[in-house]
C-alpha cells in the first residue's frame, strides 16, 4: 500500500482564495484586519516562522506588524506592548512568538493578551473554552489539523485517534479538538507503557513527539491517517516524527515534512485573525 499524501501545502493555498475574499468583505465594512507578532530576542526558527506568518498576510492583504524587542527586555516592559496592543482597536489579532527569553514569564505574557485577540488561542480562557466545547480561539496547529483531516474526507466520527505528546500548544488541544470531532482519543507520552500496541490500534495518529522519525512503520495500523506534526532538524534537513518511507507502505494517509501541518498552522492563523477582525467589527 502507498499512502495518499495530505498536501498541507496544497490546501493552504486553496484556502486562500476565500480567505483573501474575507479580507475585502471586511475591508468593504470599513476594517483592515491586522496582526501583530510580538517577539524577544533572536531565536533563528522564530524568525523563520515570524517571516512565513508575515509573508502570508501579505499575500491575502492582512496588515502585519513585528515588534521585535531585545533579547533582553523586561518583563514590565513585554507586558507594556501587550496592553498597548490590547488597547489599540486597530490591531485585531495578536500573537507572542514562543519560546521567549528564559527569564521572561510566558504564561504571565499569554495570560496578559485580550482573549479576543489571542490568535493563537493560548490563553487560559480559550483553553478553558476549548476543554468544555464551547466556541473560542482554537489553537493553529491542531485546528490545521483537523481541517486538512476533514478535507480529505476522512471520517472522524467514532474513529480511534492517538495523540502522542501532551504539550498544550499541539498535543492536548488536539486531543480535545479530536474529541470533539467525536473521535474515540488515546492521550500518549513520555511515561505510556507499550506504546506502540496502543497507536496501532489508532484509525488516526498524530505525532508531536519532536524525536525524529519516532513513529515507525510497526507502530502504525495498515491504513490509517498518520498526522506528522514535529520538525526536526537532521544534518540541515527538516524531518518529521514518522519515518515517511517506511510509513508511507502502511499507512492510507500521510502528511509529509514540510508541506504538511505547518502551512495549515500558519493557514489557520490567518482565519483566527480574520475571525477576530470580524467578531470585533461587528
Ligand atoms: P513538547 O516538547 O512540548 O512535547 C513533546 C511531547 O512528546 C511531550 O508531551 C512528551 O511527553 C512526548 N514524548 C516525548 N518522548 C516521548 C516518548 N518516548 N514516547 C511518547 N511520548 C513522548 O513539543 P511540542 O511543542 O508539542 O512540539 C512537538 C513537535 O511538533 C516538535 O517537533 C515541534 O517543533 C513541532 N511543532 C510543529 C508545529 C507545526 O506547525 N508543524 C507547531 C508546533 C510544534
Amino acid at each position: 500500500m502507498s499512502a495518499i499524501i495530505l498536501s498541507g501545502k496544497e490546501l493552504a493555498a486553496q484556502l486562500e482564495t476565500p480567505q483573501a475574499q474575507r479580507v475585502r468583505d471586511l475591508q468593504a465594512r470599513g476594517v483592515s484586519p491586522k496582526l501583530v507578532v510580538v517577539m524577544a530576542g533572536d531565536n533563528p526558527a522564530s524568525a523563520i516562522y515570524v517571516r512565513n506568518k508575515a509573508r502570508a498576510c501579505e499575500r491575502l492583504g492582512i496588515l502585519s506588524d513585528t515588534i521585535h524587542l531585545s533579547q533582553t527586555v523586561s518583563q514590565q516592559e513585554l507586558l507594556r506592548v501587550i496592553d498597548g496592543l490590547n488597547a489599540d482597536p486597530t490591531v485585531h489579532g495578536i500573537l507572542i512568538q514562543l519560546p521567549l527569553p528564559e527569564h521572561l514569564d510566558e504564561d504571565a505574557a499569554l495570560l496578559r493578551v485580550n482573549p479576543a485577540k489571542d490568535v493563537d488561542g493560548f490563553h487560559l480562557y480559550n483553553a478553558g473554552r476549548l476543554l468544555r466545547g464551547e466556541d473560542g480561539m482554537r489553537p493553529c496547529t491542531p485546528q490545521g489539523i483537523v481541517r486538512l483531516l476533514k478535507s480529505a474526507g476522512i471520517a472522524l466520527d467514532g474513529a480511534r485517534a492517538v495523540v502522542i505528546g501532551r504539550s498544550n500548544i499541539v498535543g492536548k488541544p488536539a486531543a480535545l479538538m479530536l474529541t470533539q470531532e467525536n473521535c474515540t482519543v488515546t492521550l500518549c507520552h513520555s511515561h505510556t507503557r507499550d506504546l506502540a500496541q496502543i497507536t496501532c490500534q489508532a484509525d488516526i495518529l498524530v505525532a508531536a513527539v519532536g524525536k525524529p522519525r519516532f513513529v515507525t512503520a510497526d507502530m502504525v495500523k495498515p491504513g490509517a491517517a498518520v498526522i506528522d506534526v514535529g520538525i526536526n532538524r537532521v544534518d540541515g534537513k527538516v524531518v518529521g516524527d514518522v519515518d515517511f518511507d517506511a510509513v508511507s507502505a502502511v499507512a492510507g494517509f500521510i502528511t509529509p515534512v514540510p508541506g504538511g501541518v505547518g502551512p495549515m498552522t500558519v493557514s489557520m492563523l490567518m482565519e483566527n485573525t480574520l475571525e477576530a477582525a470580524w467578531k470585533a467589527s461587528r
